[in-house]
């Protein structure tokens, strides 16, 4: 078995002519929690997109807990594996996006029992109990009748949390999860992510503009320009003395 949780072997990914990402090799550990900065268009979104298999490759391979997305064909085309075997290997991973996507005609505890009840299977009952502990975990259990409409941005996204957590995923994938949010309240948002990390329950791949948060939770940043890894290392390094000078301009852009 593989000691990781995510693997991206020499994966190629363009888009009609435009190479993002060429021969790019990326891995990461069980329970780790990566960082990843970079300026806008640096293919951080993407890379979250192909683990989730919203996106394709050109060339390469794709590995989530061991198993991977993709399977070549005789001609050399890359198939997506078949659906059996995709559902399973999205079933390791919960995606917090930066327009939370809540059901607006449901209310909270609905937002977050659907697709456990309609994918896992999960009775009702099983469901709500899960859907309730969670609201619970995220500061939310009175708001589990409401609609999206009545919650301030930072409690949507603390749903959007609970909805990913409801499927029991091992790697959560953050794709700047408080750039929408007015500042105020971005930090009740990192609040629940760092709970979270402090489990050590998950992998985590963490798309954030947030740098003092990425240096206070995170193992490793990595700093992404033009589809690659320019710089990577424990955040004291990155943050304190960045070896590139791409990295140093990016990380002084914040100041
Ligand atoms: P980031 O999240 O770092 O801002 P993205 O991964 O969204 O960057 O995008 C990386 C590059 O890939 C950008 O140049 C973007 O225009 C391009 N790109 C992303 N998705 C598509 C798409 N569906 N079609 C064409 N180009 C795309
Ligand atoms: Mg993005």
């Amino acid at each position: 078995m593989s000691d990781y949780a995510v693997e991206f072997d020499n994966v190629t990914k363009q888009f009609g002519d435009n190479v993002l990402f060429e021969q790019f090799n990326f891995n990461i550990r069980k329970n780790e929690v990566v960082s990843i900065i970079g300026p806008s268009g640096s293919g951080k979104s993407t890379l979250l997109r192909i683990l989730m298999t919203l996106e394709g490759i050109d060339a390469g391979m794709v590995r989530v807990q061991g198993e991977s997305l993709w399977h070549m064909q005789k001609g050399g085309a890359w198939l997506p594996a078949d659906e059996r075997h995709l559902r399973k290997c999205r079933g390791h991973m919960g995606m917090v996006f930066q327009h939370f996507n809540l059901f607006p005609h449901m209310t909270v505890l609905r937002n977050i029992t659907e697709a456990p009840i309609h994918v896992l299977g999960q009775s009702k009952e099983e469901a709500r109990a899960n859907g309730l502990e969670l609201l619970r975990t995220v500061g939310l259990a009175d708001k589990a009748d409401a609609y999206p409409s009545q919650l301030s941005g930072g409690q949507k996204q603390r749903v959007g949390i609970a909805r990913a957590l409801a499927m029991r995923p091992s790697i959560l994938l953050l794709d700047e999860i408080t750039s929408a949010l007015d500042p105020e309240l971005v930090d009740e948002v990192l609040e629940v992510i760092r709970k979270l990390a402090a489990e050590d329950a998950y992998t985590m791949i963490l798309v954030t503009h947030e740098m003092y948060f990425a240096r206070e939770i995170s193992d490793r940043v990595c700093f992404f320009d033009a589809g690659a890894i320019v710089e990577e290392g424990p955040p004291e390094q990155i943050f304190n003395q960045p070896k590139h000078e791409r990295t140093r301009a990016f990380l002084n852009s914040f100041l």
